[in-house]
């Protein structure tokens, strides 16, 4: 398989953090670096993230 760990831009939507987190393949828990908020993102073989949240994860698409 060839596949590389992707780099996201996420939002906070608790306390308005910006920050680049880093996934995997598979599901992450993405924590705020700030507040005590997270998300779980799905990262599929294509290099696709999906999430349940809303607008927290720019280039996510929604389930
Ligand atoms: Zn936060």
């Amino acid at each position: 398989m060839n596949f590389k760990d992707k780099e996201e831009f996420i939002i906070c939507p608790q306390c308005g953090e910006e920050a680049f987190v880093t996934l995997r393949y598979g599901f992450n828990k993405v924590d705020c670096p700030v507040c005590e908020y997270f998300l779980i993102v799905y990262l599929d073989t294509d290099g696709k993230a999906w999430t349940r949240e809303l607008g927290v994860l720019e280039t996510a698409e929604n389930q």
